[in-house]
């Protein structure tokens, strides 16, 4: 099973869910991570199952961070809103980083998160740990 990590600031939270709704069956066939409101959210008003870790700015972009440098996690969704400022700045780039590092599929917008979730299939399953 793919593990996908959900996380959208706050101005972003109403497109994620939007996305989370319109893609939900695919959503459902994955295991789903995310940081604490957006995964509130997903479970509270889409009824998914979310494993949720530390709010963003309380640590949960790092927590996650970690997941994708140990490779727990398949692909990561993460809906930055460019036009806000984050207090939690160095963990975003760092959850961006190890995506990097480790060549982690990363949509940090809608349209290609979209593009990740409709190639779901075509992730890599290599080195994965389960
Ligand atoms: P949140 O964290 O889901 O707890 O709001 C997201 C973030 O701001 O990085």
């Amino acid at each position: 099973m793919k593990t996908i990590a959900l996380i959208a600031h706050d101005g972003k939270k109403a497109d994620i869910l939007q996305f989370a709704n319109d893609n939900r069956k695919a959503l459902s066939k994955c295991r789903l991570i995310a940081t604490r409101t957006t995964g509130k959210l997903m479970k509270e008003k889409l009824g998914l199952k979310v494993k949720c870790y530390m709010s963003g700015p309380m640590g949960g972009d790092a927590e996650i961070a970690a997941l994708v440098a140990n490779k727990k996690v398949h692909a990561v969704i993460f809906i930055t809103d460019p036009l806000d400022a984050h207090p939690h700045d160095p963990d975003i780039h760092g959850l961006m980083r190890v995506c990097n590092v480790h060549n982690i599929p990363l949509a940090t917008n809608i349209a290609t998160a979209q593009f990740i979730i409709s190639n779901e299939g075509l992730f890599s399953d290599e080195d994965m740990m389960e």
